[in-house]
């Protein structure tokens, strides 16, 4: 899409940006406190969902269509006009029977998997958090209306075209709209010219823009196509669907295939017609069947359904795939760099014990957000001076906080980060509420949590002035006490603070002190100072269940796993230890260390350090960078849109599904579900198990039709009639073949996958054992078939008796060899049958589909075939179990191979 330049912005109905808020609320009937819920529902009924319109899906018809655009059918349609001339009528409407069924097969797999990326869409929609009947409130961002108050902060999209209220610290990314690649300050105080431009349109956030930094609320001025994006174009937001780039490689394939086989195919033709003397309609006809057998006319439906099938697998186990490429990537996965909180831990966080700057030792019991559970002092329960010592420390607790706990009809509800609840529900076991303090002390200003910063702060009114408060990462919240002058002080506190992470505490310092009293409540406030510390606080934070298991299952897959977490190094490397990944505190770096490398350096260690503690976001990126030119397969979790360009730069981003911003989702290939680090490692199985179905399919049908190429052309070669027809050829490779090849997608896991190291990324499809395999079983089915044909032309077969047996010969070579792709390693006895059902079926329906059109008239007449005798079909089964024999055979000297070298 064109970008807007600046100045160009598109005429709104109603100038927001040039009114002060109370007409603004006038206009759009809102108040500061937000639409009641009934009201809201009113208004989406009247105003419509606020979406942009989409473009009409792509008709099945224009689907259809579309199948006809390619060389093959091209040679197809070619053959079946020049039948219609020979006065062929019969292989002409076969041929073309073929066609129609191709487009269908093609067609309706294009619509499914058209309709399937519209059905994630809907599963990766923005979310907004809005106020209705005066309580805040997530929805999805298509039920926001006119009116609706709502919340954006860091990693949002706006939902809609907002006009600021209040704002702490907002900093937008407009550059989709405006062109302006920086972000933009916003201030919800200023009133704008008329002819302001929307790039200065600093009261005002735009549909679709990405919040950068910092907390804002307003008003909702207009959705859907009403919003200013809505005026510009539809398709912005849109999330291209582009094809998995296996496919995309397989057409390349099957292109370069099909003009390959029609230029060999002229030249051929023309020496066979001039030089030897054949006919020209006989040459005509070996050309088709040669370019026929070559074309693998099943793989783009038996790929598809692979692709699809992995999908939706993945999909069981919770992984959400946003581009196909990761499917066949996940494989290749050779180190995975996780989140701590919340992916490797449950971020269900618990105060567990603190420390007040006397020394003394408070502990709390309970887990969890529910504030169920008693508090202790030096392990007796606390008397009244105690708790009046304690109380500052959980007003800070409680004011310095974005998070929301109450109670309604008995159950605890909550809303907002795990830190800030775990500290609600500290102070709540004390007895203290946040909204009757907040009423009591009204906020004034803040600095909001970001992981930047590891701090947050918040000023408020009190009797005698402005009072801040503060909580954070402890060294970051000890530089701005006071004690900081007292070196022995604040070295036992830190002491103090370093020995509860040593124990996997995740360690916060609150600290309070006296704001300036020049602070308005309109100014960005400066960092703290000269603060007064009031304790550290330990959480707990459980280990996922499952995690464990899958940091064992991703060592034993030749994966490596690290952490990058924002957290101390030595609570990090406490549960590094835990879940057996790092041992030692050599294993960890700081960003501080990371800062001082070169790149090379910052390579080296990637692949040595297991733990990346005190990791900015923007350093993630770096480490992913260098992971990649260490020449790993990164796959890397985030949440927050810091972590975006992090997560395009990974061979395969993670999103958090549940904790995730918008934009990470965006920016991800993969997003789970239950934000689990061991859903990652299920992807990963997954992922490999598609990739060897993908291979089976490829084997399986690449092989086949070099058979045939390799049947057709021997009788050529030495002057015998054509050994299979084009129709018995199409017939072969669309219809059984293409029923084997597609129940072959389906199958289940060879159950060591995880037993194996990663793939190399770059090691091709047609690998040195691929390429073997193929050889081998396309070898033994030219020679055994062609042999076969040839005794039964010599001994007086007719050329339609002996084409008969070979064809039935080809069906049953396809069944038994479809054993052998079972596994590339593992005997085709290995694993009985009945643990592949769809297979079973496919090998039955393939054959009972054969031998019913052995049977049944008109596809006799067109197929050129008619039933055989007992003795015959024992021969050609006897025939056919030559390539289980051979394949067997070369598993065993390609393990003696291997096991050698
Ligand atoms: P992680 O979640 O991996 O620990 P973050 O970047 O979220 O990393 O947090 C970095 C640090 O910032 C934390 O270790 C903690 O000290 C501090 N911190 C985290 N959440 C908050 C919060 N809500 N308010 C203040 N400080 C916080
Ligand atoms: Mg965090």
């Amino acid at each position: 899409m064109e970008t807007l330049t600046r100045g160009t912005a598109p005429e709104t109905a109603e100038p927001w940006h040039v009114l002060p808020v109370a007409d603004v609320l006038r206009r759009v009937d809102g108040r500061e406190d937000g639409l009641a819920g009934e009201e809201a529902r009113r208004r989406l009924e009247r105003f419509g969902p606020n979406r942009l319109p989409e473009a009409p899906p792509t008709t099945i018809v224009q689907i259809a269509f579309r199948q006809f655009t390619n060389p093959l059918i091209f040679i197809l349609a070619a053959a079946a006009v020049v039948s219609v001339l020979v006065g062929d009528v019969t292989d002409a409407a076969f041929i073309a029977a073929v066609l129609a069924i191709n487009a269908v097969i093609g067609g309706v797999q294009e619509w499914r998997a058209e309709r399937s990326s519209r059905a994630l869409q809907r599963l990766l929609r923005i979310r907004a958090s809005v106020l209705r009947d005066g309580e805040l409130r997530e929805v999805p961002a298509e039920e926001v209306v006119p009116g609706d108050v709502v919340w954006v902060e860091s990693g949002n999209r706006v939902p809609a075209d907002l006009r600021l209220l209040s704002a702490h610290g907002l900093e937008i990314d407009e550059s989709f709209l405006t062109g302006e690649s920086l972000a933009v300050q916003k201030d919800p105080a200023s009133v704008c010219e008329p002819d302001t431009p929307m790039a200065d349109r600093r009261n005002l956030a735009f549909a679709g823009s990405i919040v950068i930094r910092g907390r804002g609320r307003g008003v909702a001025v207009a959705t859907g196509s009403g919003t200013a994006v809505g005026q510009l174009a539809s398709d912005v937001l849109g999330v291209e669907a582009g094809k998995p780039p296996l496919l995309e490689r397989m057409e390349r394939f099957s292109t370069a295939v099909a003009y390959a086989v029609l230029a060999s195919v002229v030249v051929v033709g023309t020496i066979g017609v001039l030089v030897q003397g054949h006919r020209l309609y006989e040459m005509f006809m070996f050309s088709v069947a040669l370019a026929v057998s070559a074309i693998p006319e099943g793989l783009p439906a038996a790929l598809t359904v692979a692709l699809s099938v992995a999908t939706t697998r993945m999909s069981r186990r919770g992984v959400i795939v946003r581009r196909l490429a990761a499917v066949e990537g996940l494989g290749s996965c050779s180190l995975i760099a996780s989140d701590k909180t919340g992916t490797l831990t449950c971020n269900e966080l618990t105060v567990r014990e603190v420390r007040l700057p006397d020394g003394r030792v408070v502990t709390a019991t309970g887990e969890g957000f529910v504030p169920e559970g008693k508090i202790l002092i030096d392990g007796r329960p606390p008397g009244p001076e105690d708790l009046e010592r304690l109380q500052n420390l959980a007003l800070a607790a409680v004011l310095c906080n974005e998070g929301d706990l109450h109670q309604r009809d008995g159950e605890w509800s909550w809303r907002g980060d795990p830190t800030d609840l775990a500290l609600l529900a500290f102070a709540r076991k004390l007895g203290l509420g946040r909204e009757r303090w907040l009423d009591r002390y009204p906020q004034e200003n803040e600095i909001p949590f970001e992981s930047e910063h590891r701090f947050s702060a918040t000023y408020h009114r009190f009797d005698d002035g402005l009072r801040v408060f503060a909580k954070g990462a402890p060294e970051r919240i000890l530089a701005m006490c006071s004690v900081e002058s007292d070196p022995e002080a604040a070295h036992s506190l830190r002491e103090t603070a370093l020995e509860m992470a040593e124990r996997g505490y995740r360690v916060l310092a609150l600290a309070e002190g006296i704001a300036p009293a020049d602070l308005g409540p309109e100014q960005t406030p400066p960092e703290p100072s000269g603060l007064r510390l009031l304790g550290f606080v330990g959480m707990i934070d459980p280990l996922r269940p499952g995690v464990r298991e899958a940091v064992d299952a991703c060592h034993q897959a030749g994966i490596a796993v690290s952490m990058i977490t924002g957290d101390h190094p030595v609570t990090a490397l406490a549960i590094a230890r835990e879940l057996g990944f790092a041992s030692s505190p050599d294993q960890v770096m700081t960003g501080r260390e990371l800062e001082g490398l070169t790149d090379e350096q910052v390579r080296e260690v990637v692949g040595r350090m297991r733990v990346f503690a005190r990791v900015a976001p923007r350093q993630k990126l770096e480490l992913v960078e260098a992971a990649r030119e260490a020449g790993h397969f990164v796959a890397v979790t985030g949440d927050g849109v810091n972590d975006a360009p992090a997560l395009r730069a990974a061979n395969i981003g993670v999103a958090m599904g549940r904790s995730g911003t918008d934009v990470a989702r965006e920016a991800a290939e993969l997003v789970i579900s239950d934000d689990n680090f061991a859903t990652i490692v299920a992807g990963v199985e997954e992922g490999r198990v598609a990739y060897d179905n993908i291979r089976k399919v490829i084997y399986l049908l690449v092989s086949a039709g070099a058979a045939e190429v390799l049947v057709v052309g021997s009788a050529m070669a030495v002057g015998l009639e054509l050994p299979l027809l084009a129709v018995q050829l199409l017939w072969l490779n669309l219809v059984t073949n293409g029923i084997q090849g597609v129940a072959l997608a389906f199958e289940p896991s060879e159950g060591d996958v995880l037993r194996r190291p990663p793939r190399p990324p770059h090691e091709p499809i047609f690998n040195q054992l691929m390429i073997e395999r193929v050889i081998v079983a396309a070898l033994v089915m030219a020679v055994v078939g062609f042999s076969a044909y040839w005794w039964m032309i010599a001994n007086g077969w007719s050329a339609p008796e002996a084409r008969n047996a070979l064809l039935l010969l080809m069906v049953l070579f396809e069944n038994v060899h479809v054993g052998n792709c079972r596994s590339e390693t593992k005997s085709g006895l290995w694993r009985s049958p009945f643990l592949s059902p769809i297979l079973l079926w496919g090998v039955v329906a393939a054959l009972l589909v054969h031998v019913l059109a052995m049977y049944y008239p008109p596809a006799r007449e067109l197929l050129e075939i008619a039933p055989v005798g007992p003795r015959t079909w024992l021969v050609l089964v006897g025939l056919s179990l030559t390539v289980f024999l051979a394949i067997e055979l070369h598993k065993l000297s390609w393990w003696l191979r291997r096991r050698r070298s």
